[in-house]
């Protein structure tokens, strides 16, 4: 027992200063294999003594404190964590569709549940708020309940439309993914060097860094791209779809960008399908991503599942064996 309080207070340690780094500062010192193991071995020996459970622990929160230079800003609508399916084979799609089945109370002979599958982004999250079909205000995660203010900075990506296309609700807030993609990102890096500046470790660092910056005419000279994928408050939108996919397809009648590469499944099997089919084609792809994520596609149903700690019921993402294989070798580079 001893032992479990110690490395449990260890893992907090370590996992506090990782996702500083991380999420805070825009400069991870350990890949991402690495912070995902520590964290997985501590939600382990916190499912085992739950006793070791501490309020502060990295296991019940969303992402990094907002930095103070930035105005704070209160998400209405928490933007949220996803849970990682830990098992990166097709079995990681079944078991997802098999605990929403449970939840749901569905029995064998119910219908297959309806899934989005996606992408998922490497990138930065990012809350538009248009008001009346306006961007009034862009926001970072933060720690989910309290993001950074970057509306002047976001005003400088030229895929983000500053007015919505058409009939736009009173208010609707669009999350999404500020992304580089990777040729922009070499690029850029190497313009970089040549003036001496600072060089990025990856698209998603460089997104981050780029977009929290307090100078906006900085921003304005990075490459940045971004995807649409969901939503925080909505007033007044009598034609809202009742689906996930309905909502995506609005939003880019809206104007704005959301990825094809996405599909509707229906049960389990489809969605190990589409896990497979983008894990072949990830590495033709123009941006990075870490995985799949799974939604369920009707909005009833998610309101119905609702939330965890940090985290929805009704959504996960699933990433690949090669990627885990990728970074656990550059876990070592980093170790040695
Ligand atoms: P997450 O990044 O795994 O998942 C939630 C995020 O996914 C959302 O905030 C959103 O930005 C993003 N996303 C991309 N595509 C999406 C889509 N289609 N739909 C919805 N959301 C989408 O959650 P997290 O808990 O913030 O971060 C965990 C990740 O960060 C892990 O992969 C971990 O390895 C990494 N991390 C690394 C370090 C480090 O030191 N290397 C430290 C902390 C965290």
């Amino acid at each position: 027992m001893n032992e479990a309080i110690e490395r449990a207070a260890q893992l907090r340690r370590l996992l506090h200063q990782y996702g500083h780094e991380y999420y805070v500062l825009d400069a991870p010192t350990v890949p991402d294999a690495e912070y995902d193991r520590l964290y997985r071995e501590l939600e382990a020996l916190e499912a085992q003594y739950p006793q070791l459970r501490t309020p502060d622990s990295p296991t019940g929160r969303v992402g990094g404190a907002a930095l103070p230079q930035f105005p704070p800003v209160t998400h209405v609508v928490p933007m949220l964590s996803i849970r990682t399916e830990t098992d990166v084979t097709e079995q990681g799609a079944l078991a997802f569709d098999a605990s929403v089945r449970r939840e749901l109370g569905l029995d064998a002979d119910d219908a297959p549940v309806e899934y989005a599958a996606e992408l998922k982004f490497d990138g930065l999250a990012i809350s538009l708020r248009y008001e009346a079909g306006v961007l009034v205000q862009a926001a970072t995660r933060g720690d989910g309940a309290t993001g950074e203010e970057v509306t002047q900075n976001i005003r400088t990506v030229r895929q983000i439309p500053l007015r919505l296309e058409g009939d736009a609700p009173a208010v609707l807030e669009v999350r999404g993914e500020v992304y580089m993609r990777r040729a922009d990102f070499d690029r850029m890096n190497e313009r970089q060097e040549a003036a001496g500046g600072k060089t990025f470790v990856n698209p998603r660092n460089a997104a981050a860094g780029s977009l929290r910056q307090l100078d906006s005419t900085i921003t304005a000279s990075r490459p940045l791209s971004f995807f649409a994928y969901g939503l925080g408050e909505v007033r007044d939108w009598p034609a809202q779809p009742a689906t996930h996919s309905g909502v995506l397809d609005a939003l880019k009648a809206f104007g704005l960008p959301v990825c094809a590469e996405r599909t509707v499944a229906r049960g389990g099997a489809e969605l190990a399908r589409f896990h497979a089919e983008m894990g072949e084609r990830r590495n033709t792809l123009p941006f990075d991503i870490d995985g799949v994520v799974y939604k369920v596609n009707s909005l009833a149903q998610q309101r119905e599942l609702g939330f965890r700690t940090r985290e929805p019921r009704w959504a996960v993402a699933h990433k690949y064996p090669a990627q885990e294989a990728l970074t656990v070798v550059e876990a070592i580079d980093v170790q040695v």
